[in-house]
């Protein structure tokens, strides 16, 4: 896909246009705190493919309602050699299993019904993996889960 300079917080305020409406049929309180003014460069429908992948699974997570938590923010190494951005999607559901977490990236991994393709995830990292990007996951039972994605901002950073 095509690259291009692009602002992490209007990405995730996109998707939620895209994901409004099943947030509202599940009463799900959205937070969010936009705390980078970074850009990345990454093709800009991949990156909103991810954000919503991460946001439909946590909505699925909520079936009760709860709260989804959207950050931004900046991350610099210790060494100052990379800096970038992270975006968080936190939710207040079911949380995972550790049998579960350590399969969750597999192709078809899917612990859903009928809604799962098992799909998303691994979509997701391959998506991160050819930009740069990581992914890293929180999850604790009962409480949530959060998934943060880590992102180089290269050129664009400052
Ligand atoms: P799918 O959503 O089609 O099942 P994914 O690759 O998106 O496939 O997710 C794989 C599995 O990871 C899900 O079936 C679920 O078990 C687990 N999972 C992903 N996100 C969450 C989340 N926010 N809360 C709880 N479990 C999750
Ligand atoms: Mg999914």
């Amino acid at each position: 896909g095509q690259e291009e300079v692009v602002d992490p917080n209007a990405v995730i305020a996109d998707c939620l246009v895209l994901t409004r409406h099943n947030l509202q049929k599940r009463a799900i309180a959205v937070e969010q705190n936009f705390a980078t003014r970074r850009q990345v460069t990454f093709n800009r429908n991949e990156l909103q493919q991810v954000m919503v992948n991460l946001i439909v699974n946590a909505v699925q997570a909520m079936p009760e309602g709860g709260t989804l938590r959207l950050s931004t923010a900046d991350w610099n190494d210790a060494d100052g050699s990379a800096a970038g951005v992270t975006l968080s999607v936190r939710d207040s559901g079911a949380g995972m299993a550790p049998e579960v977490l350590s399969r969750i990236f597999d192709p078809f991994f899917t612990t859903k019904k009928a809604e799962g393709t098992g799909l998303g995830l691994s979509i997701t990292y391959a998506i991160l993996e050819r930009h740069g990007g990581r992914i890293t996951v929180n999850s604790e039972p009962g409480q949530g889960s959060e998934f943060v994605v880590w992102l180089p901002c290269g050129l664009a950073c400052y």
